[in-house]
């Protein structure tokens, strides 16, 4: 029996999938360990929701609902997640991921079967501190999944989040930098880490004020609470 992919279910929201009413579909389990996490519960523990559950909550909200949203967590870590994908399409479901980009051969199985339409890929930092920031070594992984996506001209965009104290302008004007040189010419989007107390690396509050002024103008940047 497989194990309980899903952590939780948030039945309803209108900010998450562009365009669509949608649920949240949160995985247990990450590759990363952020320091400014707050889902910890999320990222070291274990499933609750069994895909057949899942399967069943989107029958019901048939008519109601528009998509899906598959976060975490590291929804791609879940080994059945192509054939999931494909169910929740049977049901007519959009789905949108959230991704790390840890994964980019399950990233690419779920666009060459047109099993996911919208992807959110989290650009976590730039290269020398992808490691202080994730708790994890391989910026290179992650790397690929972006080119594979702009290579495909697949419709995502990407996101930072930033604590003041471990991002400054210049980390994301790198950033900017990068995905420019690389074609990236959607939006890109940045939040602010909101504090709260019970983080992975048990970060403290921003003393540094983020400057947005130094923010190069390459890109179209968008803040999102
Ligand atoms: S913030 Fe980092 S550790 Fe937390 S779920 Fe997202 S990728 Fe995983």
């Amino acid at each position: 029996m497989s194990r309980k992919p899903l952590y939780d279910i948030t039945p309803f929201t209108a900010l998450d999938f562009p365009d669509h009413l949608a649920a949240i579909f949160w995985f247990a389990k990450c590759q990363m360990q952020c320091v400014y996490c707050y889902n910890k519960d999320i990222v070291f523990g274990d499933g609750k929701i069994s895909k057949e559950e899942a399967l069943s909550f989107l029958q019901k909200r048939k008519g109601l609902l528009e998509g899906v949203v598959l976060s975490g967590g590291e929804a791609t870590l879940y080994a059945d997640l192509v054939e999931f994908c494909r169910q929740i399409k049977a049901l007519d479901y959009k789905i949108k991921l959230d991704t790390n980009g840890l994964n980019p051969q399950i990233v690419s199985a779920l666009v060459e079967n047109d099993l996911v339409d919208y992807i959110a890929l989290d650009y976590k930092a730039p290269k020398q501190k992808f490691e202080a920031i994730t708790k994890n070594k391989h910026f290179d992984i992650f790397s690929s999944t972006l080119e594979y996506l702009l290579g495909k001209a697949f419709p995502f965009e990407v996101r930072t989040t930033i604590h003041s104290d471990l991002l400054q302008p210049e980390d994301i004007n790198q950033i900017i930098d990068d995905l420019k040189k690389r074609g990236y010419e959607n939006t890109y989007y940045l939040q602010k880490f909101v504090y709260t107390p019970d983080t992975i690396g048990k970060v403290e509050e921003q003393k540094d004020v983020f400057d947005t002024s130094k923010l190069s103008a390459d890109l179209k940047v968008i803040w999102r609470q």
